[in-house]
């Protein structure tokens, strides 16, 4: 990514002054940057500040630097099954500086676009690092040393997370990569130990695997992503199984030693029994850390939750009068377009409107190959809920664009409300599946039944069309009889 030093607004000299705006926006994710081009250009005054990214983490660091690697891959793969689809050639070479620097060149346009976006809004862009001194009030600390503080009518606090780096003996010692530098490689891991099974690891697993990594992926739940359903989870167990990584579930790392780039050891527990793995790099995609420490919070009147997450209401307002706090930080969902939403939430708040985060739809995708795509309930939640619903659930095989692609391992299924039409959820394990899921939030949002799909006329041959096939098939149903959780089934 590129550094914002030379870039950011002309540095003002040190000044103890303080300066008024209507708005101060500490840590400029995505949800702050929208936030901070909207209200300039409703005319307000508003300064964002942020200690190194542009646009924070999903333009440099996350979502599209990650989505690019992810789509290198997808050509790598698409060379090795290049014989399945009648076309041969006679080598082919993966150069990871060349992949890297598609990459960098994407995230030097976005930072761009973003500057761009800044000057002509006119809200003001300030590289530092910032923190609390007073009530409403942010001291920022340029890269030349010198200070500003700047007071807002309202202040937003949108610092975000980091990777969690648990405390295992000799993991710190052994530099693992995080997502951040694992988007910079400019090598192919020899043999990449991915600890974490969740969003990150399961990603860049299966991207590292493709460019020609041996890949260990080592998690303690069961499960992989153990939040989705298990016909879900074992899906995504058998994709990156087949594609050649080794998958330990339930397994606690216990010690590590070496150093990522060289040589790692790691020993782990897997049902009771110790196992040593040797590496060359280690990634740890174990959760998220809150970015409180050095803030200032509590000068400011800002409390924290148990776990350390800014605490706020329904409206993201803090504990502190004027002060809001959007995206991971608040304890949100940690997708950008929550980021967004949030932004969302504290516009119509601070502009005479109301408006809260509770039931608000969370759509979720991960971008393995093929994707996996949610919204709304699943099976698991339903069940847990004591929901009486009916199960759509399909091959991605029924899907005719998928067969034209050779791209039919997966499914989609929806979970529709047993004594009426309501669309309660869907889910896709399949190629375009984030794209599909957009068109049943869609239907959902108009409150639409799922025979509206089922009916509609869906341009030929399309990933989207699959829907018909889907809503048109047999539904099981499921029905709570006794206690909360108890079910029968019947086709
Ligand atoms: C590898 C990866 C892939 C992801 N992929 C997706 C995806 O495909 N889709 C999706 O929806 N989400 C994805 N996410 C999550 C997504 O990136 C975040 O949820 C989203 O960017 C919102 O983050 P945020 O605005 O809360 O914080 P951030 O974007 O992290 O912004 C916080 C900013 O605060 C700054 N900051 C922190 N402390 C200070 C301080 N004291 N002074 C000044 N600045 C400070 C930081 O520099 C940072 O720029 C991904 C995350 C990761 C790690």
């Amino acid at each position: 990514m590129r550094s914002a030093e030379s870039r950011s607004s002309a540095q003002k000299p040190e000044s103890t002054e303080l300066e008024e705006f209507d708005l101060v926006i500490l840590g400029g994710g995505t949800g702050s940057t929208v936030a901070a081009w909207t209200f300039a250009g409703e005319g307000k005054r508003v300064a964002v500040v942020d200690r190194k990214y542009i646009g924070g983490s999903c333009p440099n660091i996350a979502c599209l630097p990650s989505k690019n690697v992810i789509h290198s891959a997808k050509v790598a793969s698409y060379f090795r099954r290049s014989k399945e689809f009648g076309i041969t050639h006679d080598n082919f070479a993966i150069d990871m500086s060349g992949v890297r620097e598609r990459k960098r060149t994407m995230v030097r346009g976005l930072n761009d676009m973003y500057l761009e976006n800044y000057k002509n809004t006119g809200a003001e862009f300030i590289l530092g690092a910032g923190r609390f001194l007073a009530p409403r009030t942010v001291e920022v600390t340029l890269a030349d040393g010198t200070r500003r503080q700047l007071r807002g009518a309202n202040v937003i606090v949108s610092t975000g997370t980091r990777a969690a780096l648990e405390t295992i003996t000799g993991l710190a010692e052994a530099q693992p990569l995080t997502h951040i530098e694992a988007l910079e490689l400019d090598e192919i891991p020899e043999h990449l130990l991915v600890i974490g099974g969740g969003y990150v690891g399961v990603e860049m697993a299966q991207a590292m695997r493709r460019f020609g990594s041996r890949v260990t992926m080592i998690d303690r739940s069961q499960r992989l992503m153990s939040k989705e359903d298990p016909d879900v989870c074992e899906a995504l167990r058998s994709l990156l199984t087949d594609e050649g990584i080794d998958i330990l579930l339930n397994a606690r790392v216990q010690r590590v030693s070496g150093r990522s780039g060289d040589s790692v050891n790691v020993v782990v527990e897997q049902n009771g029994i110790e196992k040593g793995l040797k590496g060359s790099h280690i990634l740890v995609a174990t959760g998220r850390t809150p970015n409180t420490e050095g803030l200032g919070l509590e000068v400011a009147g800002v409390e924290l939750t148990d776990r350390g997450y800014i605490k706020v209401n329904e409206r993201l307002q803090t504990s502190a009068p004027g002060v809001w706090a959007i995206g991971e930080i608040a304890g949100s969902p940690q997708f950008t377009h929550i980021s967004i939403d949030d932004f969302r939430v504290v516009h119509a708040n601070l502009t005479g409107g109301r408006r809260v985060t509770t039931g608000r739809q969370v759509p979720y995708c991960l971008f393995t190959d093929p994707e996996l795509a949610h919204i709304g309930l699943n099976e698991t939640e339903a069940q847990a809920q004591g929901i009486a619903y009916r199960l759509f659930k399909v091959p991605m095989e029924a899907n005719l664009r998928a067969r034209t692609l050779s791209e039919t391992r997966g499914f989609v299924k929806a979970v529709v409300e047993a004594d009426n039409d309501r669309i309660l959820g869907f889910t896709a394990f399949a190629a375009g599946a984030g794209e599909i899921m957009g068109a049943v939030q869609i239907a959902m949002i108009a409150g639409l039944p799922y025979t509206a799909l089922r009916d509609a006329v869906l341009a030929h041959p399309t990933l989207v069309e699959g829907l018909i096939p889907l809503f048109s098939s047999p539904a099981a149903a499921h029905n709570v009889v006794e206690s909360r959780g108890a079910q029968t089934s019947a086709a």
